[in-house]
């Protein structure tokens, strides 16, 4: 069986030019002791938008993995695939991410409800996780309810997973579950019947990616209570553990963590509450490499800083449409984005320092970077003038795309 090893990240390249920085950053890692598996992801609407296909996605993992000599697994995530999208990815990725948002809250028959509480209700009452010093609370009229609202989800992950196995053959790629793009968390015990659900389909799911609470914006860091959000992973992962041994799910399922990327502030709870129990992790990050390209661009001045300039004019011209996709995930102050007329007359500095992630910097501003993150619709119309950019100063833009990588997110991770 393709399995998926204990550390890995989720790694998205929008413009697929990045691979070799991020998988530099991967490879300094090792050298450091963290052993971590580069994922590339890329979702339907990303290549929508960009206008590509999964199997660029495969091409630049092979190609950049090739060149560098790179022996250890590596894997092409489809990423928040479903039933009407997962076809074109089949060919091309050998890790499947099943997003079942959207059928979450559908009712299933009421014979499935039925069965499925005859299999799991000896669990409901009070549910004791090892590790978890309070029995967690479950009655049977929550348990009807946790049916009610995820068991059909559960039962379309299972055609999904079918699906895609039918395809490509048992035990050649990696299956995820999504839940993370709802509304609502789900809580640890919720989690626990989801995952008793997901076994009973006979997914042999290596990740499970729930909706935690709080707010994981994309490309900036965590709106909520870190030591709240802490507590709650930990539960997360001990329900893990315990669905495991209960339902026979295979023994290195592990929590993906959608991060958005940036997370700065949840990055060392949860390195350190996985270390503490030994446990693995997929941390999946979002394509915040196209960020570190304007930046880049704008660090190399003249025409480049000129090119990603007019990216951020047209974007303000264009906000609602950019924005319009990514309501749930990002929270953009609109007084707070700096006028046309003065970004026109900044300097590299003032504006690769106001899209960088560096938090105290007074020149980094969070709306700002937001915007630009959605705007890479706009470069995939300036391909030309975009990729001879990229080509012309690939140093630069490769140096921010790794120290991105690396020094923000992975030291942070795994305490490097
Ligand atoms: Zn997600």
């Amino acid at each position: 069986m393709k399995k998926l090893g204990k550390y890995s990240i989720g790694l998205g390249d929008r413009f697929g030019h990045q691979g070799h920085a991020q998988l530099k950053a991967i490879i300094e890692a090792g050298k450091k002791g963290s052993d971590i598996t580069p994922v590339w992801n890329k979702s339907n609407r990303e290549h929508i938008i960009i206008g590509t296909q999964p199997s660029d996605v495969r091409l630049e993992a092979d190609t950049v993995t090739k060149n560098a000599g790179f022996k250890k697994p590596y894997f092409v995530d489809a990423d928040h695939i479903n039933l009407d999208t997962v076809d074109k990815f089949t060919g091309s990725s050998d890790f499947f991410t099943v997003d079942v948002a959207s059928y979450i809250g559908k009712r299933a028959d009421d014979t499935e409800i039925k069965n499925f509480i005859g299999a799991a209700g000896k669990f409901a009452g009070k549910l004791e996780v090892p590790g978890i010093k309070k029995p967690l609370k479950c009655s049977r009229a929550q348990l009807q309810n946790i049916a009610e609202n995820y068991l059909f989800a559960a039962k379309k992950a299972g055609e999904i997973y079918t699906k895609i196995e039918r395809s490509k053959g048992a035990g050649n790629f990696v299956t995820e579950v999504s839940m993370d793009e709802v509304v609502t968390p789900q809580t640890p015990v919720e989690l626990f019947f989801i995952l008793g659900m997901l076994a009973f389909e006979g997914i042999p799911l290596q990740t499970i990616a729930p909706k935690f609470s709080g707010r994981f914006n994309k490309g900036v860091d965590y709106a909520g209570d870190p030591l709240k959000f802490a507590v709650e992973f930990e539960e997360d992962l001990m329900v893990v553990a315990h669905a495991i041994k209960e339902f026979g799910l295979p023994e290195n399922l592990k929590i993906s963590v959608h991060s958005g990327s940036d997370k700065f502030t949840l990055y060392s709870h949860i390195g350190s509450i996985i270390r503490k129990y030994d446990k693995g992790i997929h941390l999946k990050t979002a394509g915040t490499t196209w960020l570190e390209e304007v930046i880049g661009l704008a660090e190399a001045g003249g025409e480049a800083l000129d090119f990603v300039k007019e990216i951020y004019i047209r974007s303000l011209e264009k906000i609602d449409e950019l924005c319009a996709p990514y309501a749930d995930v990002i929270d953009i102050d609109i007084k707070s984005l700096p006028p046309a007329g003065e970004v026109s007359r900044w300097n590299s500095k003032k504006f690769a320092g106001s899209l960088r992630h560096i938090p105290g910097n007074p020149e980094y501003n969070p709306n700002m970077r937001q915007l630009i993150h959605v705007a890479y619709k706009l470069a995939a119309q300036k391909t030309d003038t975009f990729f001879r950019l990229l080509e012309e100063h690939k140093q630069v833009v490769g140096r921010c795309v790794y120290e991105n990588i690396y020094n923000r997110h992975i030291c942070r991770l795994f305490d490097i």
